[in-house]
């Protein structure tokens, strides 16, 4: 059979190479891919946009399973145009990627199935929310604690925890009033602002039955020690200690379950990856927001680990028998994923640079770079393409080992195998999980 995964970021490449692992799988095309796919799997050059051409490569290349790797083209329906050419698809109906595509939408359901969730109120018109915030902080320099946030998708910058009061009435203003986000700021949220680590939980599901997956955490700020701007993500660790057998257990009974349910009694009924990003809060876990695939960094780390064939996962979630699946195996040994990124990023960056030494942190034991922002440059014809930066995130250079210390140790050896001119990394990925590990 052949696959046709679609989407160009390091989370693409990692499903891209499991998914070459199945014995079932004869060819693996990615569209459009990147530098690292053109390796692992054969480029297509389409764009994830481009509904018709896409459903036309699929049915010309005789592809058995398409699977969906980012949020936009869920949103926009690719699944449901693919599912109606008669094509078998791994991912959720746009009506199902609502409950990423629509905080709003998200935040309805949660509190019709009682699911826990920061309070809320969502506003229509940008003056009614900042009145909302006069009215509740009337003396200026109160201490403020809200988030503000764009209803529909913004690329994770739609989005503004506020401590002061100037602070979130200039979120509104931003979002809801100068459209910064255009039409995803059509609808605002304002809710109460949280306190607890955070981390994601991820399950597949067919709609009926759920396997949840290893806990994973991710690391957003740019800087050590989680601090300066937040990035897509600068590295991710599975498992997550912070999240013991109890506590998942309690996100899988009163999370995941309830809400695939109640994506059901809505007539949504939700296939694919179910990502929950949760804050543990001293009340318990409680949902910051659901994404309706893999996370990207989190999905390199956990599918290193994943020792079952994920075609037949996929296969199985497409054809809504999971339940008929024993569950999924994973190594029990963790893994780690650090992401080298672009001089400036998250701000501008120069991309063209010339990347070395990929091939020798790809000999290492227990070590793959997954490729995010590359491509290849120079002329095929005489076989000197070579490989540049194309994009802020680069690559996710993602290591197992026994233990959290030593798959750093790993990741980190081959990191700095690889060099650009102005390449750069956190030094601090998986800092977090030893922190928890030691107390
Ligand atoms: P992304 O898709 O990049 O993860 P997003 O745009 O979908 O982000 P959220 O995940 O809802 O947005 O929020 C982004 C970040 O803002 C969270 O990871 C969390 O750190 C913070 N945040 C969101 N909601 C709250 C809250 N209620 N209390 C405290 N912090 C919050």
């Amino acid at each position: 059979m052949n696959v046709l995964v679609v989407g160009s970021g390091g989370r693409e490449h990692a499903l891209a190479w499991k998914i070459n692992q199945s014995p079932r799988v004869d060819k693996v095309f990615v569209a459009p891919g990147n530098a690292g796919t053109a390796v692992d799997a054969i480029n297509v050059d389409l764009d994830q946009s481009d509904h018709p051409a896409l459903i036309e490569f699929a049915k010309s290349n005789n592809v058995g399973l398409v699977v969906v790797g980012p949020e936009a083209p869920l949103v926009a329906g690719l699944v449901d145009d693919m599912q109606e050419a008669g094509l078998k698809v791994f991912g959720p109906s746009s009506a199902a990627a609502e409950l990423e595509g629509s905080k709003v939408f998200c935040k309805n359901l949660l509190r019709s199935a009682d699911i826990p969730t920061a309070d809320y109120r969502t506003f229509r018109a940008a003056d009614d929310a900042m009145r909302y915030i006069k009215d509740r902080y009337s003396d200026p320099s109160d201490p403020v604690n809200v988030v503000v946030k764009a209803d529909g998708l913004a690329a994770g910058k739609g989005v503004v925890v506020c401590e002061t009061r100037s602070e979130a009435l200039e979120a509104i203003d931003r979002i809801g009033a100068r459209k910064e986000f255009g039409a995803a700021g059509k609808e605002l949220i304002i809710e109460e602002r949280l306190t607890g680590p955070e981390v994601s939980v991820l399950a597949i599901t067919d709609g009926e039955t759920i396997l949840t997956l290893p806990t994973a955490q991710d690391h957003k700020p740019a800087n050590d020690g989680d601090t300066g701007p937040n990035t897509g993500g600068m590295g991710a660790y599975s498992p997550a200690p912070v999240l013991d057998e109890q506590t998942l257990a309690e996100v899988e009974s009163g999370i995941l379950v309830p809400v695939v349910h109640a994506m059901k009694r809505a007539r949504r009924p939700f296939k694919g990856v179910l990502y929950a990003g949760l804050m543990l809060t001293p009340a318990g876990p409680k949902v910051l927001e659901f994404n309706v695939r893999f996370g990207d960094p989190e999905c390199q780390p956990l599918l290193m680990r994943l020792q079952s064939d994920i075609v037949d996962v996929m296969e199985a979630v497409a054809d809504g028998r999971l339940g008929e699946l024993e569950s999924l195996t994973f190594d029990p040994r963790p893994a780690i994923c650090v992401v080298m990124a672009s001089e400036g990023y998250p701000g501008s960056y120069e991309k063209g640079h010339t990347i070395t030494g990929i091939d020798a942190a790809d000999e290492m034991e227990d070590v793959k770079v997954f490729h995010a922002g590359t491509s290849l440059a120079g002329d095929a014809s005489d076989g000197k393409q070579a490989i540049v930066n194309s994009g802020g995130r680069v690559l996710g250079v993602t290591a197992m080992g026994d233990t959290i210390s030593a798959a750093k140790l790993q990741a980190y050896k081959a990191v700095s195998k690889i060099r650009w001119q102005g390449a750069w990394c956190r030094k601090d990925i998986s800092d977090k999980a030893l922190a928890v590990a030691i107390t």
